[in-house]
Order: C-alpha cells, then sequence, then structure tokens
C-alpha cells in the first residue's frame, strides 16, 4: 500500500520527547522557547510563539489584527475549514473570494470587488505549500489600509520572490504568518501551531493570551527566588503547546531542508512522468514561487470521475484524497457568499493529490503513475461499453 503521507520522524524525536518526559517538565517551559527561537531565526522572522494548532494560531493572529464580531474578514473557500472557523470565532464572518482559475490559490484580482465598510482584515492562504502572489495581496491591503493574515499552514520551507530575493514563507510580508505542525504537514510535532509576527505588541498578545491571559509565565514563576502572585488583566485561552512537542519539533527542524530537498526532487519526477499523460495536468509553480510541495494536487479532464479514478487507484493498493475541499459547499458556510466560486468548485471536483513524502522512492512514484494510468484506462474502457450498451 502507498499512503498519502508519511511523518518523517524518527530515533531522534523519540529520545528528544523521552528526555522531556524525564526532565520533570513537561508543560509550556524551556523547549517551547528554545524551539521559538530557532524557528524564528529559520525563517526570518523578529518573533515566533508557539501554540497548541495552526486553528488556535489563527484565531489568535485575527484577534490581534482586530477582527471582531460584526466585521467581515475577506479570505478564500477552497481551503482547509478551519481558516473560516477560526474567523468566525473572532465574532467576524468570512466573505469568500474566488480561486485562479485552474490554480488552487486567491485570485487576487478579485478581493477589491469583496473589500466592505466592515472588512477588518485579508486572511490569504498559501495553499499546499505554493505561495500565493502575496506581493498582490498586500497591495489591495495597503491601498484599503486592512491588515494581513498569512495561513502558511502548509508552508514550513516553501519560498517566496520579494525585491529579487529569496525569502522563506513566515518572514512577515503581511501582519501575522501561522503554521500548522500536524502530521498531514511538512514538520511535525503530533497537534501544534506557531505564529511569527516582526509586531511586538502581537507578539506579546499572542503570549498572554495563548495562557488563560496571566500575567507571569508558569516557568518564570517556577525559577523565581521570591514569591510571586501572579495577575489575568485581559480574559485569555489555553492554546499552549507543550515541551514534548517542542523538543520533537527542534529536531524536525534540523530535517527541514533533506525534507524540502527530496519533496521538490519528488514533485520534478512527476512532473516529468505526467508529460506523456495528456488526460492529467500536473501543478505548476509560478517563477517567484518555491513550494515545499505539502501535496501534490493533479487536475484530471473533465470528463474523468474523480471518485472512480480514485477508488480504482485505491483497489490497486494507492491512497489518494480528492482536491482540497470548500467550505462554502458545507453547511456552517453554505449562505450567504456573494462572490462567485467556480473556480474553487471546479478544484475541488477535478483535482485529487497523489501520495507523495519524503521515504517515497523511485518504484513508489513509477506505480503510483501506472495505477493511475490504469485507473484512466478502466474508465475509458467503461465509457465505450456504456456508449456500447446505449447504441444496441
Ligand atoms: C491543516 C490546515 C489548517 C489547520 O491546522 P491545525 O494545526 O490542524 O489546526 C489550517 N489551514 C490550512 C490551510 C491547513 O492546511
Amino acid at each position: 500500500m502507498i499512503p498519502i503521507a508519511q511523518p518523517f520522524v524518527g530515533q531522534q524525536e523519540a529520545d528528544a520527547a523521552r528526555a522531556v518526559v524525564l526532565s520533570g517538565w513537561l508543560s509550556q517551559g524551556p523547549q517551547v522557547a528554545a524551539f521559538e527561537a530557532q524557528f524564528a531565526a529559520e525563517v526570518g522572522a523578529t518573533y515566533a510563539c508557539a501554540v497548541s494548532n495552526c486553528t488556535t494560531a489563527l484565531h489568535l493572529a485575527l484577534l490581534a489584527v482586530g477582527a471582531t464580531h460584526g466585521g467581515e474578514v475577506i479570505t478564500v473557500s477552497h481551503s482547509f475549514i478551519a481558516g473560516p472557523n477560526a474567523i468566525r470565532q473572532t465574532g467576524a464572518e468570512p466573505v469568500f473570494v474566488d480561486v485562479e482559475p485552474d490554480g488552487y490559490n486567491v485570485d487576487s484580482g478579485r478581493i477589491a470587488e469583496a473589500i466592505t465598510e466592515k472588512t477588518q482584515a485579508i486572511l490569504c492562504v498559501h495553499q499546499m505549500g505554493m505561495p500565493c502572489d502575496l506581493a498582490a495581496v498586500l497591495r489591495v491591503a495597503a491601498a484599503h489600509g486592512l491588515p494581513v493574515v498569512e495561513d502558511a499552514a502548509c508552508a514550513i520551507g516553501s519560498e517566496i520572490l520579494v525585491d529579487g530575493q529569496w525569502r522563506k514563507i513566515g518572514r512577515p510580508h503581511g501582519d501575522v504568518v501561522c503554521f500548522s505542525f500536524h502530521p498531514r504537514k511538512v514538520l511535525t510535532t503530533g497537534e501544534g501551531g506557531m505564529l511569527t509576527t516582526d509586531n511586538q505588541e502581537f507578539d506579546q498578545l499572542f503570549r498572554l493570551v495563548r495562557q488563560h491571559g496571566m500575567s507571569v509565565p508558569d516557568a518564570v514563576r517556577h525559577s523565581s527566588a521570591e514569591v510571586v502572585f501572579e495577575s489575568y488583566p485581559v480574559c485569555g485561552y489555553n492554546y499552549r503547546m507543550t515541551d514534548m512537542q517542542a523538543a520533537i519539533g527542534r529536531e524536525q527542524l534540523k530535517r527541514l531542508p533533506e525534507i524540502v530537498a527530496r519533496r521538490r526532487a519528488l514533485a520534478r519526477r512527476y512532473c516529468a512522468l505526467l508529460q506523456s499523460v495528456p488526460e492529467v495536468t500536473p501543478p505548476c509553480e509560478p517563477d517567484w514561487a518555491r513550494s515545499n510541495w505539502q501535496s501534490y494536487p493533479v487536475r484530471l479532464a473533465r470528463n474523468l470521475d474523480q471518485k472512480c479514478i480514485m477508488q480504482h487507484m485505491l483497489d490497486e493498493g494507492v491512497a489518494t484524497r480528492r482536491g482540497i475541499m470548500c467550505a462554502h459547499l458545507e453547511p456552517p458556510y453554505a449562505e450567504g457568499n456573494l462572490h462567485p466560486l467556480q473556480a474553487s468548485e471546479a478544484a475541488q471536483k477535478h483535482s485529487i493529490l497523489l501520495p507523495l513524502y519524503p521515504q517515497m522512492t523511485s518504484d513508489d512514484q513509477q506505480r503510483v503513475i501506472s495505477v493511475l494510468l490504469g485507473a484512466i484506462a478502466a474508465a475509458a474502457a467503461s465509457k465505450r461499453s456504456l456508449h456500447h450498451v446505449s447504441a444496441s
């Protein structure tokens, strides 16, 4: 069986977590602080604040930039539902704009028409690790005085060309960037998230609110020689990462260059192998972006049934996933969409994700492609026999 994904973890991560378990300090503490410092340095951000997952990171980022009751946040429907859910958690409403035709990222030309007097922020997504057109998003945002939050859940290790220089996703070009360490992402801590920003006030807010609005962090109180009474100046949440997770994350960061290089090589090879398959369109990488290829989406010809192709491949031992979901097709977000979302719906309906993980071999990849070809041939054969039945 070839799985859709596989976390790239091993003995180093297990040893790191074990050492923390035996150290006597398991919750947010020195490992979290060290992970934050290394992460900030890795992406080129001034501040990094670790939290329990990317959904809580998005919630805090949106609160910091001022999303609240009665407001609107512009985002894409064609993304994981955590984004719209985090917007709702602030009290604001998501306003969906479409993705690029035949693409998976926001159509930046559609943002301006979605801006109203209620708009409080833009939440853009680097979908499946592919950077969105951040320069264009930032231009619209600046023209309307709006903050920008980047959902980089999948995009650790991806890069974008800014003023002629390659920059890591996470170096904030907007206001705040949010990452996920779920096992389906490129780096994992089991569950986990990170906020990066250059704004000191935002970073202080994240640190306060992630632990119940408590004025003094546990670790500081614990190590103080004097009795310290904490206070709770604001209403907060428990969004902390544990030190076991952070220790795993520090080991994962060491592997990042290898993981990204491997994923990029696999993606290049898929693209080459797919050149001879007219029914399938590989994703393209703009010349200003370098994706970490967290997922590898391919677009099926319109006459191919997505579910049949996926089932055939599963029967042959190759796991796939359907394209990224559309939040507006789910009940909580089905009402009140004002803007056309045809490209988003087409992307969900006609794309599938192929397996891609660092441990994948050339043989695995070859097998994925031959099973895909088999599925396409089977679909064509069943269509021919249907024609035959209706003609006779
Ligand atoms: C995975 C994902 C999230 C949610 O991340 P969690 O860490 O599971 O909360 C948010 N946005 C996007 C685009 C994602 O892919």
